[in-house]
């Protein structure tokens, strides 16, 4: 999250400067402080494809109430830093987010001492200059847009019936220390959320780690429990395949017995070529259907049924054998 200063505005109340005194180890004067406004952050989708709620903003005013942001080294050299002493949430009532709300801004007010360190950074301020400041949080509580759930399969930036899907980011439980941060031509990357409340995925199926790389909602790192799993789960499903694949030889070569016998003139090669392209539904619809003509050709007593079907089979493979 990136929030924007505003144009310091310098002048300094009782109030104001009672609140500043409680994070000082001495009291200030007026005149030795000097006060500016940040706008940390909005309940505006950022790029990330989230948002806060304008509860959650209201908690981080709470949260960042005394968090310190060291002042950039363009402008100081060593370790002078702001603090905000006051933090607060401004509605804009007639101006709405893309979501459709109520506008919202997380605005503070910081101070800095005035002294020879932080001469440049004041000027800086007052000169118009615009500054970021970097601010990270964290939140426990991350819902999507789409279904409300804190863990689903829909992803941050897709459209879902027109709908955008984003990630509403609730019940903010830290905020850190913020820093100053050079605004390039472009918006920084650099977006700094923490999601305190959320375990890391535990990925112990393929169908997990799928999900977790699909939404990407956490940090996927996969431990040797993880690997172990993975290649356990590898080991079943390539068992599991190959009882398939046999079953599926052994059902086309039962195709080609009973082709044999219900319809000689289609010949093995083409018979080989159509089960090649079937389902194993198909596959097993297609016996069936050929059993039922190969009986249709061969009428049996039916406690000779069995044996019947033994003898259409070997008759089957002496003509394939012929063939
Ligand atoms: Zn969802």
């Amino acid at each position: 999250m990136n929030g924007v200063i505003e144009k310091g505005a310098g002048k300094i109340d009782g109030d104001a400067l009672e609140r500043i005194n409680r994070y000082t180890r001495r009291p200030y004067k007026a005149e030795e402080v000097y006060t500016f406004s940040v706008v940390l952050c909005d309940n505006e989708v950022d790029r990330d494809y989230e948002c806060f709620t304008r509860d959650a903003l209201g908690k981080l005013a709470v949260l960042f109430e005394g968090k310190t942001g060291l002042l950039d080294h363009e402008h100081t050299s060593r370790g002078q830093s702001a603090r905000i002493y006051a933090a607060r949430v401004k509605d804009f009532p007639e101006k709405r987010t893309s979501r459709g709300e109520s506008y919202a801004q997380l605005t503070a007010e910081a101070y800095v001492p005035r002294n020879a360190e932080t001469a440049a950074f004041i000027e800086s301020i007052e000169s118009g200059i615009r500054k970021e400041v970097s601010v990270g949080c964290a939140v426990a509580k991350r819902t999507c847009s789409v279904c409300g759930a804190e863990h689903c399969a829909h992803q941050r930036g897709r459209l879902y019936d027109g709908e955008r899907c984003v990630r509403i980011l609730d019940e903010p439980t830290d905020a850190y220390e913020f820093s100053f941060v050079a605004v390039p031509a472009q918006r920084a990357a650099g977006v700094v959320k923490r999601f305190s409340g959320m375990p890391a995925v535990q990925i112990d199926s393929f169908g997990a780690l799928l999900k977790a790389l699909e939404t990407g909602d956490a940090p996927v790192t996969l431990d040797t429990a993880a690997l172990d799993g993975l290649r356990a789960e590898l080991q079943a499903l390539e068992k599991r395949a190959a009882c398939g694949d046999r079953y599926r030889e052994a059902l086309c070569a039962r195709i080609r017995k009973l082709s044999a016998v219900a319809q000689p003139e289609l010949g093995a090669g083409l018979t080989a070529a159509i089960v090649k392209g079937l389902s194993i539904g198909e596959l097993e619809e297609m016996a069936q259907a050929l059993q039922r003509m190969a009986d249709a050709k061969m009428p049996v007593t039916p406690q000779l049924a069995g044996r019947s079907l033994e003898k259409t089979e070997q008759a089957a493979d002496d003509r394939a054998f012929y063939i």
